[in-house]
């Protein structure tokens, strides 16, 4: 499958139109953004790492019954995936207290919640992401409450199943961020990416982060936490 037009180009992806209507190819870049894109940088084969990373978690959550863009990998920074209509939406799951959480209630990295926490933050960079609830979501008619619970059901169930797989590879799954897409202007599927650009992932036994804050804090050795992600995620 060939790329055709350019349609869109993100932080770290690129998505391009090929000849089959309903399929497009995204591209993964090394470009690497924090706090609202005011820090930049480049993380070396991060686009490689990102491209597998999440082609894999994309199979093991199709597999699981969670319906997904991912049609399968074509090269080393190329996906295939499903033409859909991007829902203006970033859903985060938080099972453990970090980022965002710890600075917004003055809570402690670390802290285990008592169960998941879902928020829903609008996705307009100029606006920071402002945090909205399902009540803005309807209102603005930004998604169906069907949607809604639809996006929320599979949101729970991801985080179920990628929480027992990174836990099986020695990693705790602390929070992560997802979009869905409508496919066909009917279906609700997964879309955008799965990797340590958009999931915290500590090492179990050392509490080592495995994840983009090494980017964001500049903690160093980056390019290896993610290296070791996509080794593990291999196996
Ligand atoms: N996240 C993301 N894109 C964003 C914001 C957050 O992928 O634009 C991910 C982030 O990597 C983390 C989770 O969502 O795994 C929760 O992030 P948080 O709200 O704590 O924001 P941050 O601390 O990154 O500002």
């Amino acid at each position: 499958m060939e790329k055709t037009i350019k349609i869109y180009e993100g932080k770290a992806k690129i998505v391009f139109e090929t000849v089959a209507p309903d399929l497009l190819i995204q591209y993964f870049k090394d470009d690497a953004t924090a706090f609202d894109a005011t820090k930049k940088g480049t993380i070396k084969d991060k686009g490689i790492m990102n491209n597998k990373i999440s082609s894999r978690l994309f199979q093991i959550l199709e597999k699981e019954g969670i319906p997904t863009h991912f049609v399968k990998i074509l090269n080393e920074r190329e996906m295939l995936i499903k033409r859909v209509v991007i829902i203006p939406v970033e859903v985060t799951i938080r099972n453990i207290v970090a980022g965002g959480m710890s600075r917004a209630l003055g809570l402690e990295e670390g802290l285990k919640l008592d169960c998941p926490v879902l928020e829903y933050h609008l996705k307009n960079d100029s606006l920071h992401d402002p945090l909205i609830n399902e009540y803005h979501i309807k209102a603005l008619k930004i998604a169906s409450l069907t949607e809604i619970e639809t996006i929320k059901n599979y949101s729970f169930k991801v985080n179920e199943i990628l929480t027992r797989f990174f836990s099986s590879i020695n990693l705790d799954l602390i929070d992560f961020k997802l979009e869905f897409g409508r496919f066909k202007d009917e279906e609700i599927i997964l879309a955008d990416e799965i990797s340590p650009d958009t999931c915290r992932l500590w090492e179990k036994t050392t509490g080592k982060r495995l994840d983009k804050d090494r980017f964001r804090r500049d903690l160093g050795n980056i390019e290896e936490a993610y290296q070791e992600v996509l080794r593990r995620v291999s196996k």
